[in-house]
């Protein structure tokens, strides 16, 4: 039976991206035998001007009966003055929170032929290739009690709180396990379990869950050091799974060693393996409409989907190879270009992937 795709292309460059990556999933239905049925929604900002929210309720629907979602971006200035409540934004954390997506999959690979995109020296951070497990659902981003309350002294003071269950650590755990299974076979656990009880205890949760692991490589580290480690070494790194404040800024960290968000694509799954593919951009407002954004973190998101969802790992590779190959091509789209390649726009880019396939 084919499988179901959600396409949201969302806002600002999310359509260019988007149809892009869609044209690669139709060419590996065409070249490779691939089975997917894709249908189309509205999200963000898009659906605000259509329907009034961000999320409209037949967008959910669709994307609980998919079994996978590919979502460009959401947001942009046009809806910045609109309440909080019904921000673009808020589309996306309503199909978090509805497909109960708690695992967030972030890699950051740095193609040897961009090395000099990095602000790192190249030996540092060439042939880079980490990921982040971090759990999406839980912890101090939802914590209760929270808020801004005002003491007798009539000062006011803002308080979250940091909680964690252990099956939810558990299963995080789990998914970093797994992960690490299929790579090099290293965790490391990143925690603040010198200061934080809630930490110490998801530190004792990573220990119980590996001893069903035993081809897996368990470390700790605190998110201090941590982050310092991902800027002074980060090859040493293969696998991290980590809390999701935590992950939010190491994440976001290590995206930077590569030099360019528009390379980097994510995952994020449910129980289930359902998930959510889409680039760890931006809807780059600047320069949506223009044809220049870069296609490669939606294409490789596709190539997540595949692996993690789609269980067609051959056709991944197919498209990190194809990726790849472009590089070398010296095909650069304004974001990643310097001197001495040849700069193309977002469906030169598209194109030259799909001939790579194709070749
Ligand atoms: P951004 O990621 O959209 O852009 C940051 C910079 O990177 C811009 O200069 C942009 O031109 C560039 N850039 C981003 N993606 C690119 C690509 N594929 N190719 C070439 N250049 C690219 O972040 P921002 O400007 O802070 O946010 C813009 C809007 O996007 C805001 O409304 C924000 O809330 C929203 N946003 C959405 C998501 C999401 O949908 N997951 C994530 C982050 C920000």
């Amino acid at each position: 039976m084919s499988k179901k795709i959600l396409v949201l292309p969302g806002d600002g460059i999310g359509a260019e991206i988007v149809d892009e990556a869609t044209k690669v999933l139709d060419c590996l239905c065409g070249e490779f035998g691939l089975d997917v049925e894709m249908d189309e929604a509205l999200v963000g900002g898009a659906a605000i001007d259509a329907t009034g929210v961000p999320l409209p309720e037949t967008t959910l629907e669709m994307a609980k009966e998919a079994d996978a979602i590919l979502l460009g971006a959401v947001g942009g200035h046009k809806w910045e003055s609109l309440d909080i409540s019904v921000r673009p934004e808020k589309g996306l954390l309503g199909l978090r929170a509805g497909l109960g997506l708690f695992a967030n999959l972030r890699p950051a690979i740095l193609y040897p032929q961009l090395a000099d995109a990095s602000t790192l020296k190249p030996e540092v951070v060439s042939g880079l290739n980490l990921m982040i497990v971090r759990e999406l659902t839980g912890g101090i981003y939802f914590g209760q009690p929270r808020g801004i309350r005002t003491l007798e002294s009539g000062e006011r003071q803002g308080f979250n709180t940091l909680v964690y269950k252990e099956s939810e650590v558990e299963r995080i755990c789990k998914v970093a396990f797994e992960i690490a299974k299929k790579r090099d076979g290293r965790v490391c656990s990143v925690d603040k379990a010198n200061v934080l009880e809630c930490t110490e205890m998801w530190r004792e949760v990573a220990i119980e869950t590996a001893k069903a692991y035993p081809e897996i490589e368990l470390s700790h580290m605190y998110v201090d050091n941590a982050a310092m480690q991902l800027v002074r070494a980060p090859k040493q790194f293969d696998v991290m799974v980590t809390t999701n404040m935590f992950g939010d800024i190491l994440s976001d960290c290590a995206a930077m060693l590569t030099g360019s968000i528009g390379m980097l694509p994510s995952a994020s799954l449910n129980e289930s393996g359902q998930g959510m593919y889409e680039p760890i951009h931006g809807s780059a407002p600047d320069i949506a409409g223009q044809g220049v954004a870069n296609p490669l973190a939606t294409i490789l998101s596709v190539a997540m989907m595949l692996r993690y969802t789609l269980d067609e790992s051959e056709m991944a590779d197919r498209i990190e190879q194809a990726v790849n190959t472009v590089l070398d091509q010296g095909l650069r789209t304004p974001d990643i270009y310097s001197e001495g390649t040849i700069k193309v726009g977002t469906e030169e880019m598209g194109s030259a992937v799909i001939a790579a396939l194709k070749a």
